[in-house]
């Protein structure tokens, strides 16, 4: 017990998580299997949670050594900043906030926080300063008060109630039968992956990290609760170091940097304007998005407008 529990408490997860049941339990390995690899050095230091700057350089990354997946990946976020990452799917975005998690460590060059090589910082330490609202949210089988609360140890019931309600799930919490109690997870109600998806917006909002990682984080939603959703993560994003990985291009237009990745390389970087000039990848990508969210609002005000008949 001692020694499952050592590594459990590191990842901030109780006991009772994993007592719950199988299918916890086979996560929780899963979990801890990933995580065999990284430990804390025996001089490490706690990072200074007051400034927050991020430096990926020169990273080549594979899960597997004989395959490699990010290419000589090298980007700042100034403390502050918001840098996007776009790209087809399977281009590696995903795998960059897992590293910058440091579920794994990079197989050559360094990821900074601060100028600390994440390998000699304490995890502990990372955990608090990073805010991560991942493509695919797992929840524990506990009340889905239990699951917002989570995000931050000590929060008082109103910072709940209101992160809550700024994730837009407020209302449906308080028409559920059972309300805040209600037990949610794979041993009670089944959320949808949109409802998944602002419980994590929830428990990062109540979090408040100096660094915020968002993986596709509307991804589940419809776009009316997306655009609404995108002010608050815009809101919280503001004065903090920000990393936005968007499969919708309309939400990255104001970051700082916009980073196109495919097959695990960088190939091209710049603000919004500078890549529509280049006229390459991202300029085509934009076209076809603008040109898909003009037949959908056509689509929207043909379904809207009543069918005049004639007589
Ligand atoms: P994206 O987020 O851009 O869609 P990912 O970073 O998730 O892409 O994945 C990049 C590549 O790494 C893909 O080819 C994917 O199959 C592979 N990959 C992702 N996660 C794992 C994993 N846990 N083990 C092995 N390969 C993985
Ligand atoms: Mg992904």
């Amino acid at each position: 017990l001692i020694q499952l529990y050592a590594p459990l408490n590191f990842l901030g997860m109780a006991y009772r998580e994993i007592k719950q049941s199988l299918t916890d339990m086979e996560k929780m390995f899963s979990l801890l299997h990933e995580n065999a690899e990284v430990r804390d050095a025996p001089d490490a230091i706690a990072l200074d949670t007051r400034e927050a700057s991020v430096h990926f350089e020169g990273v080549n990354f594979g899960y597997d050594p004989k395959r490699q997946i990010l290419h000589e990946v090298d980007f700042t976020i100034p403390a502050g900043h918001t840098v996007a990452v776009v790209g087809s799917s399977g281009a590696g975005k995903s795998t960059l906030s897992r590293l910058l998690f440091r579920f794994y460590d990079v197989n050559q060059g360094a990821i900074r926080i601060n100028g600390h090589d994440l390998r000699g910082v304490t995890q502990a330490s990372l955990r608090a300063m990073v805010g991560i609202v991942p493509q695919d949210t797992v929840l524990f089988n506990d009340t889905i008060y239990y699951n917002i609360a989570y995000g931050r140890p000590g929060a008082s019931h109103e910072e709940i109630v209101e992160a809550a309600r700024s994730a837009h799930i407020l209302e449906f919490i308080e028409r559920l039968p059972e309300g805040w109690e209600t037990t949610v997870g794979e041993r009670g109600l089944k959320l949808s992956g949109g409802e998944k998806q602002r419980v994590a917006i929830a428990r990062t909002l109540l979090k408040n990290p100096p660094i915020l990682i968002f993986d596709e984080a509307t991804s589940a939603l419809d776009s009316r609760t997306e655009r609404a959703i995108q002010a608050e993560l815009a809101a919280i994003s503001v004065n903090r170091t920000t990393l936005v990985i968007a499969h919708r291009l309309s939400t990255v237009v104001d970051a700082n940097e916009i980073l196109v990745m495919e097959q695990g390389r960088i190939i091209e970087r710049g603000s919004h304007r500078d890549l529509l000039a280049q006229s390459g990848a991202y300029a085509r990508m934009w076209a076809l998005q603008q040109s898909e969210s003009e037949r959908e609002q056509e689509q929207a005000a043909e379904e809207s407008t009543p069918l005049v008949l004639a007589s």
